[in-house]
């Protein structure tokens, strides 16, 4: 249920509503924009009674939210989130970044990667520490020391860090070394208990759509993360599994404005692991560039073929550079005012 109050709806009067919703058992969310003030009623909301809210002074109407996410509702916050990412980035509405970098930190090449991602205008550097493999034979990732190379690139290149966290318990060395976003991979993509425990911190999180997961379960793993009270995360559609095998994965561009749609939050596009071949990324990450995504993450490795992890989906440094000026292209288009008929 969303409250939707009238344009002169003061301060005072904002903070009475809320406490009076509070005190029957449910959360608010406020959301203030420009035109209107929303609040989004999160919890039993048999406890209220739609009438009664509709008649007070300031509250314009009162809507049902059928939909079972709330906080990442664009119904709760028409205007699109912009999230700080650390560094002076911030994703989302008009803001675009692309996350570049290896699948896997592997050492000292991590440097040389993020000086070249950064050249060629990545604006966050990428690098999995911690590794889901299908194998446990498989390189699962160099762990606190893969962290701390990280931290080591973003303080030399002013630039945020994307990593993967895995566990729970991990968490706090996540917060330790002031990692800027946490990834949830596809692979956990419903792990409610790491969903619940990043949501514990206001630590941006870049949360990816499951192997098999709808975009109804994408957001419903969101409402898990903001639940807890972390509003600071972003969607990633990073292809799914269906029936075709000439790719890694199929990547459902339909999936960004759908997610626009129905949410506020910022959808980045993964076009590295939505392929799984270097010769794919490309085309993928301009058709997602045009089709609205507010960032991209692609792999990027300077000797794929010796790469511990997803050597056969990373671009070169010099593909990603010609890339990049193709997808400022792109943006260049897709920013136009739209033509006057
Ligand atoms: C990754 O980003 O390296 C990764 C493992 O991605 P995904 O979870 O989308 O497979
Ligand atoms: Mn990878």
């Amino acid at each position: 249920m969303i409250a939707i109050l009238k344009q002169s709806a003061s301060d005072e009067a904002v903070s009475h509503i809320v406490s009076w919703i509070e005190k029957k058992g449910l959360k608010t969310d406020v959301s203030r924009g420009e035109n209107e003030t929303i609040i989004g009623l999160v919890g039993d909301t048999t406890k209220i009674d739609p009438f009664l809210l509709e008649s007070m002074d300031v509250v314009e109407r009162v809507q049902r939210v059928s939909e079972p996410f709330k906080r990442a509702n664009r119904k709760f916050h028409p205007e699109d989130s912009v999230i700080d990412c650390g560094h002076g980035v911030k994703i989302g509405g008009d803001q675009f970044q692309v996350i570049a970098g290896p699948c896997s930190v592997e050492g000292e090449n991590l440097i040389r990667i993020a000086r070249r991602v950064k050249a060629a205008g990545a604006t966050m550097l990428r690098g999995g520490a911690y590794k889901p493999r299908t194998s446990p034979y498989a390189y699962q990732g160099m762990g606190p020391a893969g962290l701390d190379l990280l931290c080591e690139a973003s303080a030399e290149l002013d630039m945020p860090i994307v990593t993967e966290i895995m566990d729970p318990r991990d968490v706090q060395v996540f917060l330790d070394k002031k990692i800027d976003v946490m990834q949830i991979g596809a692979r956990n993509a419903q792990n409610f208990p790491l969903l619940k425990e990043v949501g514990k911190t206001q630590t941006p999180v870049l949360l990816k759509r499951g192997m098999s997961g709808t975009v109804d379960e994408l957001l419903m793993a969101a409402e898990y993360i903001m639940s807890e009270g972390n509003d600071n995360v972003i969607l990633c559609e990073r292809g799914i599994r269906t029936f075709e095998t000439r790719t890694r994965n199929t990547f459902d561009l339909n999936a960004v404005p759908v997610l626009h749609h129905l949410s506020h939050l910022p959808v980045v596009a993964d076009p590295s692991h939505a392929t799984g071949y270097t010769r794919y990324v490309e085309p993928m990450a301009l058709a997602a560039t045009a089709c609205g995504a507010n960032g991209l993450e692609i792999e990027v490795h300077d000797d794929p073929s010796h790469a511990w992890s997803d050597g056969a989906q990373a671009l070169t440094p010099d593909q990603f550079d010609d890339t990049m000026r193709r997808i400022r292209a792109i943006r260049e288009v897709v920013c136009q005012e739209p033509v006057q008929e």
